[in-house]
């Protein structure tokens, strides 16, 4: 009897449940500094109103993961071909991330080792492009991504980079693409934007980079979820490469995928090897060493939170509640870029007389996160700004709907009417409307819990 319970208690004591508890305690006696911040970024996440559009919501089933010890793994190569021994469960982790990555996009092909998505357009970048070679990327100032060809990027200084924009209407402005694109002939087109908040036609810019015999490169990282959910078409047949972030609107850990469709097969022109067996070479060992197994057990848990109703709901209210901030923004005598939104993001011109920058900081004063950004022909620099970006993954991870939507819709109003630019070039405030939005800032979070918060009080 005694050395069964013996066996059960060491068992008990060196489960992976016990070991991550006892990070927690350790690091709350041996390391309060770190452990005090931790918990007070907790703390500030729960009772903050993020309307980030970049920003998500991990699960706690994603960080309990993120935090294994199967992060000892170092598991160089790909499952089955490791150049390491002792990776059965990594390799049978990497596995799962892959299948539900191929299912959850329906793509033919996954590699789910990039360690960002910047490094994911990085490598499909030099996997196929030579030093000098002509890109065609949006604009960064048009809603691009640095690693969409701008100057300060590498990407813009390893290729001749070209930028298309916005239309007037918000929309990405396929005719100067395909301007540009027989002007320029590039090798490659990237689409993909961190501000537009207008479909975008991937078959539209395939049908421009065949005329120019370019591969089409789509970082759909904003957009990913509604493109899983089916609420946004999909680039993995129309482009050549989809890359994406998991920890945006995938709600997942810190991490790139790259997915491919219907050119997966296809021979490249070295002769002998598909398009995607380039991909697999060009993550690693091209790009990248051993790979993070955490992450990538992480990324399969949040891939397979993504099948199911509660994810499709969710995709649903992130485009009510973005529509409904949009619709009460107009409604307020806003500017909305575009006039609407077609996804999770709404842009908006601040008032005459105070900046992107001047707004962001007042409404982080009353608990609420935005970001200023550049509008359509701003005149003002990315530091300043005339626009905000608003987006609605966070806000509909807490279970906010329409009606939560017009009560932050009339808190931006009210702290955006009511903030000037002081004598000392900060935002000025008044006090009253400050601790009155705050306070109904603070009731929003606390009726509308994040899911980890609500766990705790079930
Ligand atoms: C956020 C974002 C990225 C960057 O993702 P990282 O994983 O942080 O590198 C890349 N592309 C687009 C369009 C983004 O919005």
């Amino acid at each position: 009897m005694l050395a069964i319970h013996r066996n059960e208690d060491v068992a008990l004591d060196s489960s992976l449940r016990r070991y991550l508890e006892q990070g927690i305690d350790s690091l709350c006696n041996d390391d309060p500094a770190i452990a005090d911040l931790l918990e007070a970024e907790h703390q500030r996440q729960m009772r903050t109103l993020s309307l980030v559009a970049s920003c998500g919501g991990t699960h706690p089933s994603v960080l309990a993961t993120t935090g294994a010890s199967i992060v000892n793994v170092t598991a160089e190569g790909y499952p089955g071909r490791r150049y390491h021994a002792g990776c059965t469960f990594v390799d049978k982790a990497e596995r799962l991330a892959i299948q539900r990555a191929c299912t959850a996009f329906r793509a033919r092909f996954a590699n789910v080792q990039p360690h960002c998505a910047s490094f994911a357009n990085h490598t499909v970048m030099a996997c196929f492009l030579k030093p000098g070679d002509p890109i065609l990327g949006l604009a960064l100032d048009q809603g691009g991504h640095l690693t969409h060809g701008t100057s300060v990027n590498l990407s813009g200084r390893l290729y001749d980079a070209r930028h298309y924009g916005i239309d007037a209407q918000g929309r990405v402005d396929y005719a100067q693409m395909r301007d540009i694109a027989h002007a320029h002939r590039p090798r490659m087109i990237v689409c993909g934007t961190t501000s537009c908040t207008r479909t975008i036609d991937f078959d539209r810019i395939r049908e421009i980079a065949d005329e120019v015999g370019a591969l089409v490169l789509a970082d759909v990282t904003h957009i990913a979820g509604l493109i899983v959910a089916g609420l946004h078409p999909s680039s993995i047949d129309a482009a050549h490469f989809t890359t994406t972030c998991t920890f945006k609107q995938l709600y997942g850990p810190r991490g790139g995928l790259i997915l491919m469709g219907r050119d997966a097969d296809r021979p490249s022109d070295d002769g002998k090897r598909t398009l995607s067996q380039r991909i697999q070479s060009a993550v690693f060992p091209m790009m990248q060493g051993s790979p993070e197994v955490h992450t990538i057990a992480a990324k399969a848990v949040a891939l397979g939170r993504t099948q199911g109703p509660a994810f499709a709901e969710r995709a649903e209210r992130i485009l009510a509640n973005a529509r409904t901030l949009a619709t009460d923004l107009v409604a307020r005598g806003y500017e909305v870029i575009g006039g609407g939104t077609d996804n999770h993001i709404v842009l908006f011109r601040v008032p005459e007389g105070i900046t992107g920058e001047i707004a962001e900081r007042a409404l982080e004063s009353c608990g609420i996160l935005v970001n200023k950004n550049k509008i359509p022909a701003d005149a003002r620099s990315a530091r300043t700004a005339s626009g905000i970006r608003l987006g609605t993954n966070t806000v509909s991870l807490r279970g906010m709907g329409p009606a939560e939507m017009h009560d932050c819709a009339e808190l931006i109003d009210e702290v955006v009417r009511a903030t000037t630019i002081g004598a000392d070039g900060a935002f000025s405030l008044d006090g009253t409307t400050r601790a009155s939005v705050e306070r109904r800032v603070q009731a929003l979070c606390a009726a509308h819990p994040l899911p980890y918060a609500a766990m705790a009080n079930a």
